[in-house]
């Protein structure tokens, strides 16, 4: 794993290829796309997660972190950013995936408490 320290000037780091960057819509940290979950606000109005990156409809990015999750999901931003209303079981979905995001993430580091 690489820490990557936050600089604002980004210096002349060679040897990187163009990676595609997307912006978590919670936090607003620019990231390499597969460091963030797509969301889709589908069909019907229906958000999902998108994990493939392939379902048409307008997308959204989180990052890992809970906190984006639940900034998204329950603060509204992903309700803004797709300019969709969330049902009850869309949210439900995603607080799911986030909650096994979580997990694996947490999978060493393991805390409790926080629901
Ligand atoms: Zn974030």
């Amino acid at each position: 794993m690489k820490a990557l320290k936050k600089t604002s000037s980004a210096g002349g780091t060679s040897g990187h290829r163009h990676v595609p960057e997307r912006t978590c819509v919670a936090c607003h940290e620019v990231k390499p796309k597969r460091e963030l979950v797509r969301l889709v606000c589908g069909a019907g109005g229906v958000v999902e997660v998108d994990t493939l990156g392939r379902k048409p409809g307008r997308g959204a990015y989180l990052c890992h972190s809970p906190e984006c999750w639940h900034k998204g999901v329950n603060k509204g931003k992903l309700e803004h950013a797709l300019r969709s209303r969330l049902s009850a079981e869309s949210r439900a979905g995603l607080m799911k995936f986030a909650g096994e995001i979580r997990d694996s993430e947490a999978a060493s580091s393991r805390m409790g408490g926080v629901r």
